[in-house]
């Protein structure tokens, strides 16, 4: 049987964060894209209203991994992205990040022999705990294009002896996405309004990493410290944590807290955006930090994000110093934030999708005349 030709470009994704960073690079890319959804995150607080807000086009497929244990999800899609890229392969595939639905879209290309593309490249925690970890560092090297957002990313992979010619350094294409969806001051006024909200007046809070939310004393901690905080909490609840939350009968806890479902990203970013503070564990929130210019208190044991800490974050491990560190920041916010309004955003200049497309295309037109050449 003859192989079908190869056509168009896979953006494999699975999750809420990979929606948000991959959006830009899907534009750039136009009708070349071919987007698969792993169904990774199904609720649609995290995936159909994401994906409708960001206008990102109609996927080829969504695949049905959902709620699976992790072995299943990356085994089940692994298996369904088989059965297209045997189908109708594509010319390459890109994948963005660390999660199950990277790792399967990485396995897929790699089964098939297509080029494959890592956008957020060279993270790493050295948190061998996290299953982020160990997808990233399996995703970086099985790779042809590893796009390194910063320069620490790039020393990472030097480290681990990836040939520098597969290691591009591009920035983090979280800072044109926050630029896109970014909304105009009336638009993000109205947002306050229905929360409520007064800018610089309340601390947006969101948590949802199984460290945190899976031990019960930890869980019951991080609660009760946010309590403890001299502002208004407003915390968009992760599914996941909701759940947490209710199984583990601590809901009593949510009291003092103002409680929101998750909110589309343009929504967030205007409540982050006008945030005195922010107190998180999600990835993406640590970049956006720097692009909103609002300091951030990282609620991890490690973090694979360290360009950021000592300007608009600290970390620290969930405990009593959840309330010191916020309750201090509210102290000197006007100082605080005046000085991080002219800290530029380690994380590049708003160009890093472009530059990754371009890459994309130089490595496929550099593909397609060394198969001419050796015909
Ligand atoms: N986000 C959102 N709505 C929310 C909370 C977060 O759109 O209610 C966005 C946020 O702006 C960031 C992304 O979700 O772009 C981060 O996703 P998450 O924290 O789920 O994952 P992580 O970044 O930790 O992998």
């Amino acid at each position: 049987m003859e192989t079908p030709a190869r056509t168009g470009i896979a953006v494999v994704l699975g999750t809420r964060p990979e929606m948000v960073k991959l959006a830009g690079i899907i534009a750039e890319l136009g009708e070349q894209a071919r987007v698969f959804h792993t169904g990774q995150h199904y609720d649609p607080a995290l995936s159909g209203d994401v994906w409708s807000s960001l206008g990102l086009p109609e996927p080829e497929a969504v695949l049905d991994v959902g709620g699976a244990t992790r072995a299943v999800q990356v085994a089940s899609a692994l298996h369904q992205l088989d059965v297209h890229f045997a189908e109708r392969p594509p010319r390459a595939v890109v994948v963005q990040g660390d999660t199950n639905a990277t790792l399967a879209g990485a396995l897929a290309a790699n089964a098939h022999d297509i080029p494959l593309i890592h956008v957020e490249a060279g993270l790493r925690s050295f948190d061998r705990a996290m299953p982020e970890e160990h997808n990233r560092v399996m995703v970086d090297h099985l790779s042809d294009l590893l796009c390194a957002p910063t320069s620490t990313n790039v020393a990472n992979l030097r480290a681990e002896n990836v040939a520098a010619g597969r290691v591009l350094l591009t920035g983090n294409t979280v800072v044109e996405a926050v630029d896109a969806q970014r909304l105009d001051d009336r638009a993000a006024s109205a947002v306050l309004d229905a929360h409520g909200l007064t800018p610089n007046r309340y601390v947006l809070a969101t948590f949802h990493r199984p460290e945190n939310t899976d031990p019960l004393e930890v869980l019951t901690t991080i609660l009760e410290e946010l309590a403890k905080i001299d502002a208004e909490v407003v915390a968009p609840l992760h599914p996941r944590t909701r759940s947490r939350i209710e199984k583990a009968g601590l809901s009593h806890l949510l009291a003092p807290l103002t409680v929101i479902d998750p909110v589309p990203p343009a929504e967030f970013l205007a409540l982050a955006g006008n945030a005195a503070v922010l107190v998180s564990d999600s990835g993406g929130v640590q970049e956006e930090c720097s692009v909103l210019k609002r300091p951030l208190l990282v609620v991890r044991a490690s973090t694979e994000r360290p360009e950021v800490i000592g300007t608009f974050a600290e970390r620290t491990n969930p405990g009593p110093e959840i309330s010191l560190i916020v309750n201090e920041w509210l102290d000197g916010l006007a100082a605080k934030h005046a000085e991080l309004a002219r800290t530029p955003s380690p994380y590049g200049d708003g160009s890093a999708s472009a530059r990754i497309a371009t890459a994309i295309h130089s490595l496929l037109a550099r593909q397609a005349e060394q198969h001419l050449s050796v015909r």
